[in-house]
């Protein structure tokens, strides 16, 4: 029988982290990991001579002093090299090319767009105040559901005096803003197919991807998690692949362990990193505490998921400065998620810089149709992946390859080697995320802001990760394994704010 302070179910960088604040403070902590490997969504696997990362290029808080790099020196262990993403975005309207620019992508926006200078300026204008007024410090301290009712109120009042753009821009659906910024059809999906999401996720992407201010890993994306994986078993933490949870034991509304796949039970309070509507699933009985749970969670919706294909392409097509690529109809910026085909869909394509041993070009197309496609992809009622899916994949797969094609040429075509496709069914089989979602819940302009708690109904049960506070993303979700672990060592009289600000300052 093995007993630890603290189990966490799941290695995501949510997990990880959480575990990390937790084990160097003293706590004794297994993480258990379902997969072979740490990582979640920030993972990277190779096949036939190259290495792809799961989907994720540049990430905005990567710079030596940001927040990943900052957490992972903070629990013992090493900050990773990266390289800067200052690769061209080239754009494809209705087949028509546009290339923007590192650094200079405004600019060409309005070079390509010169009847609408004035209206690149204004949406360009929105789309940085709002990251500005989202990071200028009048956020709320805490997360916003543990503030009594005088300060939630104190803290709206004081969101819409300080942060005016963000709240009334930022929380709007895309299509509303630049309906209002300007007429010109062309414009609005050049911008919007970067990416297809809510104003408030759009204007942050733009700042990390495509203001050049995004970082890669010089070992790719895998790097992050296996150095947050160090730095645990360094602080005496362990983590065991391959071990995947199946039951979480509960007994008089508390839970104190967990039964696994392979037959172990483990002894602790318990830390889930996996979404909480699988996490419901692994707890058996008719608890108070687990209705409770449920019913805070119905009626949420969940962010539209993503189907990835996976190209490796040879050295006869040269990408030339070429990061990103995306290809979308004149309209596309009107469209909601549920009204896309592999026909319409508009599709973003990051390409990859080859690593170590790699013998062709790793490329990632981002493919943004839903989890309910098809009815869910033809699973039928026991939602078995047999031969309709296999067979709508794979069409599915061909239809975006062709349309790939059909901007970038034959040449491109013969010069992939290989590649291979994923449903947000087959995302939700590894991750085990809910509808095979990467960002939690919605963020559209009805759902943002509502956060699970941390803490949960069931005592000693706790959630980390991209479901709750301050939701989805890498940082984030490390920024809410350190939230939880402040509130569980702040009750032994540590505090971990304190702490983790004196480290900062002098460092
Ligand atoms: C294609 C794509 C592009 C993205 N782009 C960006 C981006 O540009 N920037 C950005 O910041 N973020 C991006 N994200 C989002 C980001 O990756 C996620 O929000 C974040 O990684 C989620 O982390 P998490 O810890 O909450 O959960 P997860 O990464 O889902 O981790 C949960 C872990 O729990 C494990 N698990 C589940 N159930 C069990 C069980 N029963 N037993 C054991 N283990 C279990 C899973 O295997 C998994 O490892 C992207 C994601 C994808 C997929």
């Amino acid at each position: 029988m093995e007993t630890f302070d603290y189990i966490v179910i799941g290695a995501g960088m949510g997990g990880l982290s959480a575990a990390n604040f937790l084990a160097k403070h003293g706590k004794k902590v297994l993480v258990l990991e379902k997969h072979q490997i740490p990582g979640g969504l920030v993972t990277s696997f190779a096949r036939q001579g190259v290495h792809y990362d799961l989907g994720i290029y540049g990430l905005y808080d990567l710079k030596k002093k940001e927040t990943i790099q900052q957490f992972l020196v903070y629990w013992g262990g090493e900050w990773i090299p990266t390289v800067p993403c200052r690769g061209e975005m080239h754009a494809y309207i209705e087949g028509k090319p546009h290339i923007f620019r590192p650094g200079r992508l405004k600019e060409d926006f309005q070079e390509a767009f010169p009847q609408q200078a004035e209206e690149v300026n204004r949406i360009f204008q929105r789309m940085e105040r709002i990251v500005t007024e989202m990071f200028s410090g009048t956020e709320a301290p805490e997360p916003p559901y543990d503030l009594h009712l005088l300060e939630l109120v104190k803290f709206g009042i004081h969101s819409w005096r300080k942060k005016p753009t963000f709240m009334k821009y930022g929380v709007k659906d895309v299509a509303k803003v630049l309906d209002k910024l300007t007429d010109a059809e062309e414009l609005k999906s050049a911008i919007y197919a970067y990416c297809p999401y809510p104003m408030v996720f759009m204007a942050f992407a733009y700042q990390w991807g495509v203001f050049g201010k995004g970082e890669y890993p010089l070992g790719g994306m895998q790097a992050i998690p296996d150095a947050a994986a160090a730095a645990l078993s360094k602080a005496g933490g362990v983590l065991k692949l391959r071990e995947e949870v199946t039951e979480i034991l509960v007994e008089g509304g508390k839970a104190h362990g967990v039964k696994t796949a392979s037959g172990q039970v483990y002894y602790g309070a318990v830390i889930s990193n996996a979404s909480p509507q699988h996490t419901l699933k692994w707890m058996k009985g008719e608890d108070r505490a687990l209705f409770s749970l449920k019913k805070t969670m119905e009626g949420r919706k969940i962010f539209p998921a993503i189907c990835t294909l996976f190209l490796a392409v040879d050295d006869t097509y040269d990408f030339q400065q070429t990061e990103c690529i995306t290809i979308a109809g004149r309209k596309a910026y009107q469209m909601k998620p549920e009204e896309y085909t592999p026909e319409n869909v508009p599709v973003v394509i990051n390409i990859y810089p080859k690593r170590d041993g790699d013998i062709y070009r790793p490329l990632v197309a981002l493919v943004p149709l839903g989890y309910h496609y098809e009815d869910q992809w033809r699973t039928g009622p026991g939602q078995e992946r047999g031969k309709a899916y296999r067979e709508l994949k794979k069409q599915v797969e061909e239809t975006i390859l062709q349309r790939i094609t059909e901007h970038l040429g034959e040449d491109f075509r013969r010069a992939v080697q290989a590649h291979e496709f994923s449903t947000p069914i087959t995302f939700e089989r590894y991750t085990y995320s809910q509808e095979g979602s990467f960002m939690g819940w919605s963020i559209e302009e009805k759902a943002y802001g509502k956060y699970l708690r941390q803490s949960t109904p069931i005592k000693d049960l706790h959630f980390v990760g991209q479901w709750v506070f301050p939701g989805f993303g890498v940082s984030a979700v490390m920024a809410s394994g350190y939230y939880l672990a402040k509130d569980l060592l702040q009750n032994e009289g540590i505090d971990l704010k304190k702490e983790f600000q004196q480290f900062v300052e002098n460092r």
